[in-house]
């Protein structure tokens, strides 16, 4: 039998599915290697030596031989854990939701660690008690940043005018940012979910708290990120319908 090559690397899984009886094929990301995939041979009986390992919102240390297709998992041990998301459904569809977003972000065997950050901070958050919703949208937004599509929040798309206090303006998913009510059409959005953005932007958590934001203003920007996530993907994330069925 040929040698097999052999490495170890740091990474988290994204997303899984089953295989056959007992194994799963795992979407790992690293901050070395970018998104790849890996099976876990077995993982799936009782008995298995990976078993618990392999489990989602913890980061891993995994020894990989590379194979015909994807590379075997041929050890794994847990650097770090985020057992609160596990426990919260509400927690834990925002996290797997972060997770396609930015495995979706990023390209197979590309390194993009600052998405890879991006991540772990969406999951401290959210082990920390951030609102899950928030969260979701402060990664949305994130993602859309890190990926050079984040949306102009100080000035019109097309006059360049800076938004009044009280202004009531229009969100251009497409172009990427507010419009004035002149050169905008569609859903209006209004100046208390341009500040939710802006604050979202800067993540300051004691900063949100203390906007008393009034809920029809998360929905505008709920719908207004979920435009601009449709418009980079061109199509919904499968997490979001879950997220969705969660928080109604
Ligand atoms: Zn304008």
């Amino acid at each position: 039998m040929a040698l097999r090559r052999t490495s170890r690397i740091t990474g988290v899984v994204t997303s899984r599915f089953r295989l056959g009886e007992a194994d799963r094929v795992l979407t790992l990301l690293s901050p070395e290697r970018g998104k790849f995939k890996a099976i876990a041979k077995g993982v799936r009986k009782p008995s298995s030596r990976l078993g618990g390992g392999v489990e989602p919102f913890a980061e891993l240390h995994l020894g990989l031989a590379s194979g015909r297709t994807f590379d075997v998992v041929t050890q794994v041990q847990s650097a770090r854990v985020w057992l609160g998301l596990r426990g919260r459904l509400g927690s834990s569809a925002v996290a797997w939701y972060a997770a396609e977003l930015v495995e979706r972000a990023t390209s197979e065997e590309q390194p993009e660690p600052a998405l890879y950050d991006l991540l772990l901070r969406a999951w401290d958050l959210l082990e920390s008690g951030a609102a899950d919703l928030l969260v979701a949208r402060w990664t949305e937004l994130g993602i859309l940043d890190a990926a050079g599509h984040g949306p102009e929040l100080d000035a019109c798309l097309d006059c360049s005018r800076a938004p009044l206090e009280g202004e009531e303006l229009r969100w251009d998913a497409e172009a990427g940012g507010i419009r004035c009510a002149t050169h905008g059409e569609g859903a209006p959005l209004s100046s208390d979910a341009l500040r939710l953005l802006r604050a979202l932007r800067r993540f300051a958590p004691e900063e949100l708290a203390a906007l008393r934001l009034p809920a029809a203003a998360l929905l505008e920007v709920d719908r207004a990120l979920r435009g601009s996530i449709l418009a980079l993907y061109g199509r919904e994330p499968r997490s979001r319908s879950f997220l969705d069925e969660v928080m109604a």
